[in-house]
């Protein structure tokens, strides 16, 4: 299997490092930081959607899980998995229980084209709406 080395560019657009993303990654926008290692941030959304709403997003430039899936290198893909489980462990959602969600494009209204997980908690969740 060939690996696209530039994420976000196989016929799609290349990574646009104005979105909002690039700019907290780059400490230009404030965001209300949770967690942050070498492969990742975790903060509070600015919009919660549930008592806790927290996203974590790669350090590195990715747009679609595609791209990160496809384009990271193992040991990235690795560490930004297991951050994302260490943040719930550390919020203490590992017994009531959390959802993750990530959206790719154009359906999933993804806002923002630097992939990033949701992670949601606080309340019972209900259903999963698709
Ligand atoms: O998955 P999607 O791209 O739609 O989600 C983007 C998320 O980024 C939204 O939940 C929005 O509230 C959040 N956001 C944020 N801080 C910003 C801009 C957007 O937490 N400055």
């Amino acid at each position: 299997m060939t690996v696209n080395p530039k994420p976000g560019v196989s016929g799609k657009p290349p990574y646009d490092d104005s979105n909002i993303f690039a700019r907290i990654l780059r400490g230009e926008i404030p965001c209300r930081k949770v967690y942050e290692d070498q492969w990742c941030l975790a903060f509070h959304d600015i919009n919660p959607q549930a008592p806790h709403h927290v996203l974590v997003i790669p350090k590195s430039p990715y747009i679609s899980f595609a791209d990160f899936s496809a384009g990271a290198p193992d040991a990235e893909i690795a560490g930004f998995i297991r951050a994302v489980g260490h943040v719930a462990n550390m919020l203490g959602f590992e017994e009531s229980g959390y959802r993750l969600l990530a959206n790719m494009g154009p359906d999933s209204h993804q806002e923002v084209p630097h992939f990033h997980v949701h992670l949601f908690a606080g309340r019972p969740l209900g259903p999963m709406l698709v």
